[in-house]
């Protein structure tokens, strides 16, 4: 019998019974959210692979819901069977592992797009920007390498970690309810984080605007969560909480969002089929995107109050 993986884990084990007996839970806090705003702030993996070497991402947030919070047993009667709970997947990951899902934490954040590419993008009437097309690919890389990099620092410290997206399980699906879905939503991890609510066009408000991306881990590690400082999922649009705005209906140059809601066909298809030639053609890269409905809007980069209207 090979002992080598037995005594790696009995190894990963020590070490974060030493890690938890050195550090409290808020401490545990401070060295997760330094851990991710070090790598953006000082990595240079966050680019944008531009000629300037451009920083992809400004100053991340970062959340922490527990994993037996009933929001994500929530999440998969509303989206679907095939939708994980935060168990779900550690399970699916480590099935050697026994865990009660109030031992695992689920860490989100969010990356907010710089100045630089929120005002390139907010003078686009149809396509994205060269900046925003690249946070797309570019950007997109380095959440990834985020990911990565936040599951070998709790692995390394003993805390089994695992990034849903980057699990080879991870798939699209559809739901009865939503039409396109998937087996993890980084939003919706998001929103269980305290970091934002939902709004017309399906984008997550966040206290840095809707112009982000989000990624998420989740460990075998004790974090308080982060207080949810809203009770319903459009707290933070005011098209729902007080009927005005709908500026990103507007913004939408293929008319997928009207106050019914998002019509994600209509919008991916713009994304990955019109737009992705437009990036080709006109900079050089194999890219796609659009993101006007995240700019040149009262929530671009905060929660928009009624003034934010135009
Ligand atoms: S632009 Fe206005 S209506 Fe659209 S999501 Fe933002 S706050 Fe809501
Ligand atoms: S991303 Fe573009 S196509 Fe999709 S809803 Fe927003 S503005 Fe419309």
């Amino acid at each position: 019998m090979d002992i080598a993986p037995l005594m790696e884990q009995e190894e990963a084990s020590r070490k974060g019974v030493l890690m938890k007996a050195t550090k409290g839970t808020e401490s545990l806090a401070l060295w997760v959210r330094t851990a991710i705003k070090d790598f953006i702030n000082k990595s240079p993996e966050n680019t944008l692979q531009n000629r300037g070497s451009e920083k992809a991402w400004a100053d991340p947030l970062v959340g922490f819901s527990r994993g037996d919070d009933p929001l994500y047993q929530e999440y998969k009667e509303m989206i679907g069977t095939f939708y994980w709970t935060a168990w779900e997947i550690f399970d699916k990951t480590f099935p050697e592992v026994e865990v009660e899902p109030g031992h695992l934490t689920v860490i989100s954040w969010v990356l907010p797009q710089t100045e630089a590419t929120k005002s390139d993008n907010r003078t686009q009437t149809v396509y994205p920007s060269e900046r925003w097309a690249r946070a797309r690919i570019y950007g997109e890389e380095a959440n990834i390498k985020l990911r990565e990099h936040v599951v070998r620092v709790l692995q390394e410290s003993g805390f089994e970690a695992v990034a849903p997206m980057l699990s080879p399980l991870w798939r699209r699906e559809k739901s009865d309810r939503y039409g396109l879905a998937s087996t993890w939503s980084e939003r919706h991890a998001a929103y269980a984080s305290g970091l934002g609510t939902f709004g017309l066009s399906e984008g997550l408000i966040t206290p840095k605007g809707k112009a982000m991306r989000v990624g998420s881990v989740v460990a075998r590690i004790q974090i308080p969560p982060t207080t949810r400082p809203y009770k319903d999922h459009h707290a933070y649009c005011l098209f729902f909480s007080k009927g005005i705005c709908g500026n990103c209906v507007q913004r939408c140059p293929v008319g997928a969002i009207t106050e019914e809601g998002h019509d994600k066909l209509k919008c991916f298809n713009h994304i990955r089929q019109t737009s992705a030639e437009h990036v080709k053609s006109h900079y050089g890269f194999d890219g796609y995107g659009c993101g006007l409905c995240q700019t040149g809007v009262p929530c671009e980069s905060k929660i928009p109050i009624e003034d934010d209207v135009q």
